[in-house]
């Protein structure tokens, strides 16, 4: 393991522009349960495809309850050891841009700016009306459904809300796929963290930058689909790693 961080440190500091991939596993951490691992979300519920949620009130109605069971149980989390690593590298000059799958809002919470961070499957600390865009708070939508017992529909225009999320069957966002595919094509080193790589279109990113040339990192606790593609594959706890890592980079400097 130390000789793979002193790889990984290498190839940090030499890249000239790096870009950091994520996925559930950098805020497993922080108490958000990824997908896969046991206790992980799909353990618990089947998720509702984008169609079914389309076409009945009482789905939708089902898919705010569960939002909202999650939401209260993980909307307390603060950003990780990985998350604040990861910002120390982006205000270094390291990494240009950090694509990411989650949809809790940590990366931004650790300091990044907003215009650095490509959320493929959106944002759920937030909603938005699936017709006109209006964007609508976590609290609006849960107190229309608390005083009738509906879904929530846009004041402006009587769209779907939706909360800000990507769902299974849902149109993966145009603009963010343009800039993730132009940050990947920017890159020398491409760091996958804490992601099974099993969701697609999001995991063709690290195939693209492999072709690309760039170098190909995968941090993960366990094996991922895309491991034999890699320059350098390090099974491990993502805090741990990104700390030993930091340790190195900036010796003294206290990241907890
Ligand atoms: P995933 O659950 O498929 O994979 C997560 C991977 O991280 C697993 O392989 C697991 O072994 C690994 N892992 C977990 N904790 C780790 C740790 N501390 N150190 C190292 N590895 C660790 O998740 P995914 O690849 O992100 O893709 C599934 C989908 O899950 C995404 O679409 C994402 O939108 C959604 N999701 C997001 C959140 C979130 O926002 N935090 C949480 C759950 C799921």
């Amino acid at each position: 393991m130390d000789d793979d961080i002193d790889e990984l440190v290498e190839m940090i500091q030499s890249a000239r522009r790096a870009v950091v991939f994520t996925g559930a596993g950098i805020s497993t951490e922080c108490g958000i349960p990824d997908f896969r691992s046991p206790g992980g979300f799909w353990t618990k519920y089947k998720p509702i495809e984008f169609n079914a949620y389309l076409a009945s009130e009482e789905t939708r109605l089902e898919a705010w309850r569960r939002y909202f069971t999650i939401y209260d149980a993980v909307s307390h989390a603060v950003p990780g050891r990985g998350h604040k690593v990861i910002a120390r590298l982006y205000h270094a000059g390291k990494v240009s841009h950090i694509i990411t799958q989650n949809i809790d809002d940590l990366h931004r919470a650790s300091g990044v700016p907003a215009e650095a961070i490509i959320e493929l499957h959106g944002n759920g600390s937030y909603a938005k009306c699936l017709n006109c865009g209006e964007r609508y708070e976590l609290d609006w939508a849960r107190a229309r459904i608390e005083s009738d017992n509906r879904p929530p529909y846009c004041l402006l225009c009587a769209g779907i809300v939706k909360t800000a999320t990507i769902s299974f069957g849902q149109a993966m966002p145009d603009g963010e796929m343009a800039e993730a595919r132009a940050a990947t094509f920017d890159a020398d080193l491409f760091l996958a963290l804490g992601s099974s790589l099993q969701v697609f279109p999001a995991a063709s990113f690290p195939v693209m930058a492999k072709s690309n040339r760039a170098r190909l990192v995968i941090v993960n606790r366990e094996p991922t689909g895309l491991d034999a593609l890699a320059d350098l594959v390090i099974a491990g706890e993502l805090g741990d790693v990104l700390s030993s890592v930091a340790d190195q980079l900036w010796p003294g400097e206290r990241i907890s």
